[in-house]
């Protein structure tokens, strides 16, 4: 089938931005995506243009080249990346590159008559599928609940601290558990006396002076938890600052050891800025056996940089944002060369987000080890862990 016609739109993400939506047709089906945006970005993220230049760039560029053209979202990515011709995707953005590419695969899996996360398995970046093992996986949730750094002004030092649920199995259950540990940290925090403040991605926020104070909190809940350091959102002159004191590469790693040790951490995401690779090194050769090192802005869903950080052992894991690269092709193409490594994949969302729940089908569909869509209290949010459950249905009905 071809495309009959497609156009975008603005609307306004989590934070109030604007943000673009696509709508495509070809024939009787058609199909929405919406497209995201952070703040805490990666300097080799591809570049995303304003809301209008991206509009018209669908509207205006793409949009009359595209109608006639058959529903193939590999097919359809090819011709974007020739028309957009830059390596970083500044010519037509990578937002209004991302709405088009998800938007042909959503239609392409509705003419398939196929639920999207079964049409993204059909396409075979599971981890399982090299095993032979074609039994569903359900992402574990990495699920924010408390939000620091530039998600909520610097009342925490670092930026996500996650409750990990789940075992791969059902997800049904572990969005329950989050709902109940959700609802008890609020009233700890409150019991507490502390000033809460909701954070971009909808966990709560407080002012503390300790480093160790939110992990006290958190433990006395949950026994998995995760983080999202963003250490280049507070690297300043070869030093990282966290409550007006400075610390070299070495004491960050001193802080992180201690923290494992004490504190049931699984998981840490760009523990260092971007560019410091022999701190992830490190980090990666002191921790690396028992806690998930996890590249976000360090590798930006990127192949060449995923390639290298895993080569380099800097990582065991990898943030896989579809709007970092801007293609579903690439997407997956990141998600393949992560899992044929043998490392595991977590799909995100950003701190910016729409309702679009793109991500918990890819989470599925490539069989990934975790989901980090947000706090259990936003819309944009929940719309994610809504799918998720619509999913697990589905694949009861299968
Ligand atoms: C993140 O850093 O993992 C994140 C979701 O935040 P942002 O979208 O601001 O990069
Ligand atoms: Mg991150």
């Amino acid at each position: 089938m071809e495309v009959t016609s497609c156009h975008a739109y603005k609307i306004n993400d989590s934070r109030g931005d604007e943000t673009l939506e696509v709508e495509m047709f070809a024939g009787e089906f058609s199909a929405k995506a919406s497209v995201p945006s952070g703040k805490s970005t990666g300097s080799r993220e591809a570049v995303a243009l304003s809301a209008d230049e991206a509009i018209k760039n669908v509207n205006e560029v793409v949009a009359p080249q595209l109608v006639g053209r058959e529903v193939n979202f590999s097919e359809i990515d090819k011709f974007l990346l020739e028309l957009d011709g830059t390596e970083n995707k500044s010519e037509l953005g990578a937002n209004a590159i991302l709405g088009l590419s998800i938007a042909v695969l959503k239609l392409e899996a509705k003419i398939e008559g196929q639920p999207l996360w079964q049409y993204i398995q059909s396409l075979g970046c599971s981890t399982s599928k090299d095993s032979g093992d074609n039994s569903i996986r359900f992402p574990r949730l990495f699920a924010n609940v408390l939000n620091g750094g530039t998600h909520a002004d610097f009342r925490l030092p670092f930026q996500e601290y996650m409750f990990v649920l789940g075992n791969g199995l059902n997800v049904a259950g572990p969005v329950e558990q989050l709902k109940v540990l959700f609802e008890q940290l609020g009233k700890k925090l409150k019991k507490n006396g502390k000033e809460i403040k909701m954070g971009d991605e909808g966990g709560f926020s407080f002012k503390s002076d300790n480093i160790e104070e939110p992990f006290d909190i958190l433990s006395e809940l949950h026994n998995k938890l995760a983080l999202d350091v963003a250490g280049g959102e507070f690297f300043e002159n070869g030093k990282y600052r966290i409550f007006d004191k400075e610390y070299s590469s070495g004491e960050l790693l001193e802080i992180y050891e201690n923290l494992v040790k004490k504190f049931p951490i699984v998981s840490i995401e760009d523990p260092f800025s971007e560019n410091d690779f022999n701190g992830f090194k490190q980090v990666m050769e002191k921790t690396g056996e028992i806690v998930l090192i996890v590249g976000d802005d360090l590798t930006t869903t990127n192949v060449k940089m995923i390639e290298k950080t895993i080569e380099e052992k800097m990582i065991n894991a990898v943030l896989i944002k579809p709007n970092q690269i801007g293609t579903v092709t690439e997407t997956l193409e990141a998600i393949q060369m992560t899992h044929k490594a043998g490392l595991k994949t977590i799909i995100s969302h950003r701190s910016g987000e729409t309702e679009d729940s793109f991500i918990a089908d890819l989470a599925v569909g490539v069989g990934a080890y975790g989901i980090k869509a947000g706090a259990i209290s936003q819309l944009e949010r929940m719309t994610k862990y809504d799918r998720l459950i619509e999913i697990e249905k589905e694949v009861g009905k299968c």
